[in-house]
């Protein structure tokens, strides 16, 4: 061994996971168990006191989970993690952690529908206010804050597809305001961007996405940056302000570099609950080792898929920002390198019956609403998960009669081709 840092297919496979020292097992073994037996009642007292680090309960930590959290902090480059059991779950405790009843933050319009719910109606539940703004609008981004706003909220890529967003520039935005930039690193993944070294503080994710990526497993990641000073002022008190139930321990303080992370854990996770199962944990785990190449071949599937679509006489328009011509493109050159993703829309001539009619055909494509799968998945929002709005409202959030959204998978491109022919065939 060399002293040189692991690369990043390495860390995929290795980070976190040592042979089990009890038994020798090489592959991480799932902890099925809900708690864990105290040495003594001095070690008990410890654990709770947040003076010695162990397991207690597997609500808070467990060892099968601990290994997928500290690989997904070394793949994303910050200082910890904290594993839950959806990327939603994730979204609420990192919002719990931040912002107190009256307290807002401002988010980017292009995000998953299911996030923007979770913004406009489970959040108004705790007092917390959501503002909208145009990423792309760095002047009404900064608008959007004011003496209430706690963070902003974004997708480096954003689901559905084709949004590049310019982390970089949206970092200064924030750290000039005080407040942290948090982004749901869902679609890219590590391995196509990692949004710490463009200034982001926080990092969340879908496990249930690509990192998984077998479409077999709930799960979501919250990665701590470390770079965030959160005792500058008190505008975070659940990190810097005294906390009774840890004998008025400021978590700031004691944790430093990793200590949102350890606020995350010891007082959303502890008290909201929602933990992954260990087994999911696992699987997410044994998904991550072949992220390299799951991620290299989704995106170069996705490129010749977007590409032949593109020049389809049934095909109105392609939203792929790895498309030469495309308007994200210069973006997605600068952050997106290895590729542009493996989610985008397109548009269809025949409109809304033109889109019933290709889900309804596809053979080798499922029809379901997710996202980031070894399988090749189509979703016509219009007709699903968007059937309620208006034709105006449909339109408004990117869900107009004739956009299909794919998610390509790592089967061959030219069957994905194939499929596709056939379905748009009159
Ligand atoms: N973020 C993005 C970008 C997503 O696509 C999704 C789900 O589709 C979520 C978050 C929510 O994740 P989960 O379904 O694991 O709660």
């Amino acid at each position: 061994m060399t002293d040189s840092k692991p690369g990043f297919s390495t860390l995929a496979v290795h980070a976190g996971a040592q042979p089990d020292p009890t038994t020798g097992a090489r592959v991480t073994p799932i902890y099925q168990t809900t708690a864990f037996v105290f040495e003594d009642v001095d070690h008990a007292a410890a654990l709770f006191g947040l003076q010695a680090f162990g397991n207690i309960y597997t609500r808070i930590t467990n060892p099968t989970t601990a290994v997928l959290e500290e690989r997904v902090a070394a793949l994303e480059g910050g200082t910890a993690a904290v594993a839950v059991a959806s990327g939603h779950a994730a979204q609420h405790l990192v919002f719990h952690t931040l912002l107190r009843p009256g307290d807002s933050f401002v988010a980017s319009r292009r995000l998953y529908g299911g996030s923007i719910n979770q913004f406009n109606h489970a959040f108004k539940n705790y007092g917390w206010e959501v503002h909208w703004a145009d990423t792309e609008d760095l002047a009404a981004v900064e608008a959007a804050i004011d003496a209430t706003t706690k963070a902003i909220f974004v997708e480096s890529l954003a689901n559905p597809g084709g949004f590049v967003t310019d982390i970089a520039a949206l970092a200064e935005i924030a750290h000039r305001a005080g407040i942290p930039l948090i982004v749901d690193n869902t679609m890219a993944t590590p391995y196509l961007w990692r949004p710490f070294e463009y200034g982001a503080d926080i990092v969340v994710h879908s496990a249930t996405k690509f990192l998984g990526g077998h479409g077999n497993s709930m799960g979501g990641v919250i990665v701590d940056g470390g770079t965030f000073d959160w005792l500058k002022d008190d505008r975070y008190p659940m990190l810097s302000a005294p906390r009774p139930e840890y004998q008025n321990m400021v978590l700031g303080q004691t944790f430093g570099n990793f200590a949102f992370a350890i606020a995350v854990r010891v007082l959303g996770l502890r008290d909201i609950g929602p933990a992954i199962s260990p087994f999911n944990a696992f699987q997410i785990l044994t998904g991550i080792e072949t992220l390299p190449l799951r991620m290299a071949k989704h995106c170069a599937n996705a490129l010749e898929v977007a590409t032949w679509l593109a020049a389809r006489p049934e095909v109105a328009w392609v939203n792929y920002a790895g498309l030469p011509g495309d308007p994200h493109h210069a973006l997605a050159a600068k952050y997106l390198p290895k590729g542009a993703g493996a989610v985008f829309t397109f548009g269809l001539a025949g409109g809304y019956e033109a889109g019933v009619r290709l889900v309804s055909k596809v053979a080798l494509f499922s029809h379901l609403a997710n996202i980031g799968d070894t399988r090749s998945l189509v979703i016509h929002p219009a007709s699903t998960t968007h059937r309620q709005l208006s034709d105006a409202q449909k339109i408004a959030a990117g869900a107009g009669p004739d956009v299909v959204r794919l998610s390509i998978g790592i089967e061959d491109a030219a069957d994905l081709i194939a499929d596709l022919e056939q379905a748009l065939t009159p």
